[in-house]
């Protein structure tokens, strides 16, 4: 589906309003289950409801397509809200924060530990242990997930709720994606990916809260080039700008 029409359409062209319908049917054709659409014509805005192999979802989308957000109710049994971001110009200059101007970065009370180039986790220091630990109790092949669909579908957040839901927003408007259709749905897919990690965490492995992680579970990085933060376990080499460990 091209969404080139679109280009050409004045703010009120009824026929935004057909190809934002269209849009929805198909991702709903292709990734629910019992998909339905929910209109809000005088708003402007259109929802898609539904079940991606079991968990509720919906996505809301504008007809101007400024904007989509997805939404999965999974329950997360560490209780624990995990705030993911991808945002490119979070990584920082090599060599910006070296000397006097190192304060400027780290200093304030929440921290971003980085698991790929501009893909953080932003957490408060008092519960950054446990929020590493959890994201890096999650499988394998989610945390693989993360790092390539983050970055990959340009996916500016990705947050998990400790009261049981996971909510996903696109930072490019849809119209510019080269393939809108499959890229809003890759969104659902990384959302059930997380929702199926989540269930097969122990919470009873996880540190307590605004407790620090027993020695030996996460190895904390400082890059000595960019002063990226990062985990050992899950990057050998700064995942910002590459730049091998240091021996300290
Ligand atoms: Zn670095």
């Amino acid at each position: 589906m091209s969404m080139k029409a679109f280009e050409g359409m004045g703010p009120e062209d009824p026929r935004k309003w057909q190809l934002a319908t269209q849009f929805a049917q198909a991702i709903g054709t292709q990734c629910l289950q019992g998909h339905q659409l929910v209109q809000n014509q005088s708003d402007g805005e259109l929802e898609l409801r539904g079940k991606w192999h079991g968990y509720p979802a919906r996505m809301k989308l504008d007809m101007n397509f400024g904007s989509i957000e997805w939404e999965m109710k999974a329950a997360n049994p560490t209780g624990a809200s995990l705030f993911l971001h991808w945002n490119p110009e979070a990584v920082p200059n090599v060599g910006q924060f070296s000397g006097d101007v190192a304060s400027d970065w780290g200093e304030d009370d929440s921290t971003k530990y980085f698991f790929g180039k501009g893909f953080y986790l932003g957490a408060e220091k008092a519960e950054l242990d446990r929020l590493l630990a959890v994201y890096q109790s999650l499988h394998e092949h989610v945390r693989g997930a993360l790092v390539t669909h983050m970055i990959g579908d340009k996916i500016a957040r990705l947050y998990l709720y400790g009261h049981g839901s996971i909510c996903l927003g696109f930072d490019a408007n849809v119209y510019e994606f080269p393939d809108p259709v499959n890229q809003t749905a890759r969104g659902v897919w990384l959302m059930g990916q997380v929702a199926w990690g989540l269930g097969q965490i122990d919470p009873g492995s996880l540190p307590a809260p605004e407790q620090a992680a027993p020695s030996g579970m996460l190895f904390k990085m400082t890059c000595g080039y960019c002063r990226t933060l990062y985990l050992w376990s899950q990057n050998q080499f700064c995942p910002n700008c590459g730049a091998p460990p240091q021996q300290r």
